[in-house]
């Protein structure tokens, strides 16, 4: 039985990413997609574990390849969801969530139409340009940058199936919980596993 592609998007400074783990250490048979990008790791991030990082000259091959699910060039760099990270989980039966932008999102449509789109907002712009000052001591320029690179991903939250505020961390991650379980409750998800159950009743 396959499982199901959740893709959630966002704002830098929505709080995406701490959302998404805290789905998927909540929820039992869901697995975090990890990118390939050619960006440089941040202070804290680790290969392997929040990316894989690697170099130009690989991201390049692995395209030429056909490597990649999807792949889009992000502020200056390259993402890309390679196949090998995501089509042995689903095959498995494993639920998969791909953490990408909206260009990403438009490959994978079109690849699985049944996918489940997330778009997560932040409760304010206030509260988006205080996430985005936490980042570090920013020039007014850096700020400005990133709240306009923020409004370019959020003028395509109506590309996305569903929409969450994440105001309180609590309420939105039990929002993106009730999003993964009732696609698990899907008829045509269901009466696979409950075929025996199924027989049985109807005799
Ligand atoms: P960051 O560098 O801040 O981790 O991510 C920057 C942007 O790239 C975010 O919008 C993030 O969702 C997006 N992104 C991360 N991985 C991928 C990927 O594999 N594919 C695509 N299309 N976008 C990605």
């Amino acid at each position: 039985m396959s499982g199901s592609l959740f893709i959630v998007a966002a704002p830098s400074g929505a709080g995406k990413t701490s959302l998404v783990k805290a789905l998927a250490a909540s929820i039992a048979d869901i697995r975090l997609s990890i990118s390939h990008t050619t960006r440089p790791p941040r202070p804290g991030e680790r290969d392997g574990m929040d990316y894989h990082f690697v170099t130009e000259a690989i991201f390049e091959t692995m395209q030429r390849g056909g490597g990649f699910l999807e792949h889009a060039q992000v502020f200056g760099h390259r993402y890309g969801t390679a196949k090998k990270s995501v089509l042995p989980l689903l095959a498995q039966g494993l639920d998969v969530i791909l953490e990408i932008d909206w260009q990403g999102r438009r490959q994978v449509q079109a690849q699985f139409p049944h996918c489940v789109s997330i778009f997560i907002l932040p409760p304010s712009r206030e509260t988006l340009e205080h996430r985005l000052r936490l980042r570090g001591q920013d020039t007014e320029a850096v700020v400005a940058r990133r709240m306009g690179d923020a409004c370019a991903e959020i003028s395509h939250y109506n590309e996305f199936d569903y929409l969450v505020v994440n105001d309180n961390f609590e309420v939105a991650c039990a929002d993106l919980m009730t999003i993964v379980q009732s696609r698990r409750l899907l008829r045509l998800r269901q009466e696979k596993k409950l075929k025996s159950l199924l027989g049985e009743l109807l005799g």
